[in-house]
């Protein structure tokens, strides 16, 4: 009985613990737009900002089809001129064209298969097109 409340005292912390960071991880969620530049930047109207993310994000952001879209990139802020892009299924990355905020994917005609990152088709292997649009799916 002694050793089960422990670890339910233990298991209870815990879950403390992880809402707060979970509060803090919201609270620091910045939104910036801006043109993306070759070299992993996004230039903001304040001035350029250096992007970070994970590896199916730095495909899109190096992606030349990409590079010179106006962007809207959701992440965290690492000091004043630097952002970690949420991870790829935060769906953190858009393009900006005409007002309208569109997901950027990448579409295999063949198989008819969508992607999130610049790359061969897992199918065919075949090179994916480009495809800005509304929907995600
Ligand atoms: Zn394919």
């Amino acid at each position: 009985m002694y050793q089960y409340n422990e670890s339910v005292k233990r298991r209870n912390l815990l879950t403390g613990l992880l809402t707060t960071v979970g509060t803090w991880a919201r609270e620091a969620e910045t939104t910036l737009r801006g043109r993306l530049l070759q070299g992993d930047l996004l230039n903001t109207p304040t001035g350029p900002v250096k992007l970070t993310g994970d590896e199916p994000t730095l495909g899109v952001i190096r992606d030349p089809r990409v590079i010179g879209l106006e962007m809207e990139l959701v992440g965290e802020a690492r000091g004043t001129d630097a952002l970690e892009i949420g991870a790829i299924h935060k769906k953190a990355l858009y393009a900006i064209k005409s007002g309208r905020r569109l997901f950027v994917t990448y579409w295999c005609d063949i198989c008819s298969i969508r992607t999130y990152t610049p790359g061969q088709c897992w199918c065919c292997q075949e090179q994916t097109k480009l495809d800005l649009r509304e929907r995600y799916d």
